[in-house]
């Protein structure tokens, strides 16, 4: 399965991983340049010192030994007689030892201490071998210690910065997503309850960026959508109640035409005229139900039901059917089960599914339907073993006109109608329907009210 990762946590993990490599870059050219900066600053200062006691040197008239006692202050530097003798100045143990070299300051490091070393010999004085060493030595210990503190600081800042850079960032992201969360919220409301009068919900405070207008013009379409479906259900709603009429005066006339038939020819022709016409007018009816539980418009009396005496009407008005097709009827429900509902709808939804039962069922086969409680609800189960429905139909067979075989349907008079009208009940009734099928075994039907 893809991995899902919501845009927040991508932004949040995208610009926190920018931070960190901009933090390290500025601080790593930031440290670098002002170690290297102040490395040149020792290196200046040693040089400096010591060709200024280089050039007094140069102007003593006696020897080095007038330096020393003229009481001059050798911070940094020391002098040593041509051999590595040490004759006056700053001694440094460490450094004492290293050998003289002429030429540009240099690093040494002794025992894990660093130092700038500069080196340069004066010229012979007269009446003396070998001319002076002059000797600049600086640590840089305490540099390299700060810049060690400052790693060890930014090691432990870096963390700390980054953290709250992400906590902040998601915060700030999550709150400049919030319209996006409420399209979704509103985008799964209006699938999962049908609901399309839904709108998604816009703060009078909402700052009036891209998402807001997004939001806007998403509640607009949905707006046109609702106005489109609307005049759809009353398009269904007016022309079925147009149709009504004239379907119960063909039916009337045919029934008639059925009671004068003079032979066996016209009452055969009268017959298809009065079994049509039930059809239509079977279907209009349907049509008008659903419609009208559409447009929230179907007057819902709901009232105590006895679910046995229920149940008794809907097995007693289908006892023709069956027994025409040799299938056996029975009931089972639990003694006094009430259930809150319209006696009508509910009834009609019951032998709905018993005359589907019936008509794709097995001759010689049976539909049972029982009604028992189930936790704080009540359960309705229509089952037989009839013909049963295909995995790839079970989900489409709800939706309005969807017939699994329309040749075989045909024989039965159906119109794909009678599951969707079942279903519209039920929901109506704030329950819920679902079926479970076995080609050849059966189906069964499991209403939760
Ligand atoms: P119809 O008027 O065609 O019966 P329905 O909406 O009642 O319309 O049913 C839709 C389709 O589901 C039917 O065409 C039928 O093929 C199938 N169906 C419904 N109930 C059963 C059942 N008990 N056994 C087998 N197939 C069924």
């Amino acid at each position: 399965m893809k991995k899902v990762t919501s845009i927040k946590t991508r932004i949040t993990i995208w610009y926190t991983t920018l931070m960190f490599v901009l933090i390290v870059v500025v601080l790593s050219l930031v440290g670098g340049l002002s170690y290297q900066l102040s490395i040149d600053g020792i290196e200046k200062d040693v040089v400096l010192q010591v060709t200024q006691v280089t050039e007094k040197l140069s102007k003593m008239h006696r020897d080095v030994f007038e330096l020393v006692d003229s009481k001059e202050e050798f911070k940094n530097v020391s002098i040593y007689e041509a051999n590595g003798k040490y004759i006056v100045g700053q001694y440094i143990y460490d450094v004492a030892n290293i050998s003289f070299e002429e030429g540009l300051p240099r690093r040494e490091s002794i025992d894990g201490k660093e130092y700038i070393v500069y080196d340069t010999k004066t010229p012979t004085p007269p009446g003396m071998r070998g001319g002076f060493w002059i000797r600049g030595v600086e640590s840089v210990n305490s540099t390299m210690l700060l810049g060690r503190s400052a790693i060890i600081i930014m090691l432990i800042l870096i963390p700390l910065i980054l953290l709250l850079t992400a906590l902040g960032g998601y915060y700030i992201t999550k709150r400049a997503f919030r319209p996006v969360n409420n399209i979704i919220k509103t985008a799964n409301s209006i699938s999962a309850q049908k609901d399309i009068s839904r709108r998604i919900e816009i703060s009078p405070h909402s700052k009036e960026d891209e998402l807001h207008h997004l939001s806007v013009t998403l509640n607009k379409m949905l707006d046109k959508i609702e106005n489109l479906i609307m005049q759809e259900k009353q398009f269904t709603s007016d022309a079925s109640h147009e149709l009504r009429t004239p379907i119960s005066v063909i039916l009337a006339q045919g029934e008639y035409l059925l009671d004068i038939a003079e032979d066996e020819k016209e009452k055969e022709l009268a017959q298809t005229i009065v079994d049509k016409a039930k059809q239509i007018s079977k279907l209009v009816s349907r049509l008008l139900l659903l419609a009208r539980i559409d447009q929230h418009r179907q007057k819902f009396n709901k009232e105590k039901v006895d679910l046995g005496v229920l149940i008794d009407i809907a097995v007693d008005s289908m006892r023709e059917l069956s027994s025409q097709k040799e299938i056996f009827l029975f009931s089972n429900v639990s003694e006094g089960l009430m259930v809150d509902a319209d006696e009508t709808l509910l009834l009609s939804a019951i032998t709905n599914l018993v005359s589907n039962g019936i008509k794709y069922g097995n001759k010689a086969g049976h539909v049972v339907i029982s009604a028992s409680e189930c936790g704080d609800k009540t359960e309705i189960v229509v089952e037989d073993n009839g013909m049963g429905i295909a995995e790839e139909h079970i989900d489409k067979i709800w939706t309005r006109f969807y017939r699994v075989d329309d040749v075989r349907n045909d024989e039965y008079g159906s119109s794909g109608l009678g599951l969707a009208m079942v279903k519209s009940i039920v929901e109506l009734h704030g329950g819920e329907i679902t079926v479970k099928s076995t080609p050849g075994h059966g189906t069964q039907f499991r209403i939760l009210l």
